[in-house]
């Protein structure tokens, strides 16, 4: 089944008054993403504007749980909070449906320094997204 923008809910889980420029893309995207993944979520964030853009404390422009890490370990964050979740569950201390951790991560923390734990949680097949704002792909480069 296919999902458009118009199917997405109306709740908004980032709010007005972001830290971030006006008319953000990364801030947009993930506007988009929060509808897409509702509230049983949570966000992990490397060093980046996003981070910048919750805020100051002790207001912030998300109303998802978010954890902010430093630069190296998206990968092994997420891995190490799907499996505290599991284990959680397991143990009969967390009931319904299991949040979706999701890493909102720019260019460093995916393909510069936190490439190995990104590889690392890939080839675990680990159980979270990993989100890129489309902005930090790097520019595709002609061979001629
Ligand atoms: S990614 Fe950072 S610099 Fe770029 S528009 Fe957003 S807040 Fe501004």
């Amino acid at each position: 089944m296919s999902v458009t923008i118009k199917d997405l809910p109306d709740v908004e889980y980032v709010f007005p008054g972001a830290a971030a420029c006006a008319g953000c893309p990364s801030t947009i995207a993930l506007r988009i993403v929060g509808k897409a993944l509702g509230e049983n979520a949570i966000m992990i964030m490397t060093p980046s504007c996003a981070v910048a853009s919750i805020g100051p404390l002790p207001k912030s422009c998300y109303t998802i749980s978010v954890l902010n890490i430093c630069f190296a370990s998206a990968g092994a964050s997420a891995a190490g909070l799907t499996m505290v979740l599991d284990a959680l569950y397991e143990k009969g201390r967390l009931k319904g449906e299991k949040p979706t951790v999701f890493n909102w991560a720019g260019d460093g923390g995916t393909y510069d320094i936190g490439f190995q734990d990104i590889s690392a949680a890939a080839e675990r097949n680990d159980d979270f997204i990993h989100a890129i704002p489309a902005g930090n792909f790097p520019q595709a480069t002609p061979l001629k």
